[in-house]
């Protein structure tokens, strides 16, 4: 599993008290975190530079995640970026819909926090591996 210390994760969640709680977790597993709550937003954090995974909120105001995450697969620069979407436990539709729009996993909201870090660890694993990196 890749070690999360200095990792940066973007957070995109435009519910405040989901942001705090997956904040925390992460940094505390050691990861590095930056916040954006709407499409716009994670598109000016990502013109300054890009983070080793994205976290994506499917439900936002204005454009929702996974047309974002359309559009970032779509984009060389962007293409390659991580991205794990938080899903609603009861949308089973859901997961396979941020499937077909390119993200690489998802963790269900709302999100467990003896086991968020974890999860995050395990699909960026599998990621890992698949690229065939040691
Ligand atoms: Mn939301």
């Amino acid at each position: 599993m890749p070690d999360p210390a200095g990792r940066l994760a973007l957070i995109v969640e435009d519910n405040p008290d989901n942001m705090l709680l997956m904040k925390d977790v992460l940094r505390r597993a050691g990861y590095r975190t930056e916040e954006a709550r709407t499409a716009r937003e994670v598109e000016e954090r990502l013109q300054a530079s890009l983070p080793d995974v994205i976290l994506m909120d499917i439900q936002l105001p204005g454009e929702d995640g996974l047309t974002l995450t359309r559009r970032l697969r779509a984009d060389a620069r962007t293409a390659e970026v991580p991205i794990v979407a938080l899903t609603a436990y009861a949308m089973a539709d859901d997961q396979v819909r941020a499937q077909d729009a390119g993200c690489d996993g998802y963790i269900t909201k709302p999100i467990d926090t003896r086991n968020f870090a974890g999860q995050l660890a395990a699909i960026l694993g599998r990621l890992h591996s698949k690229a065939g990196a040691p």
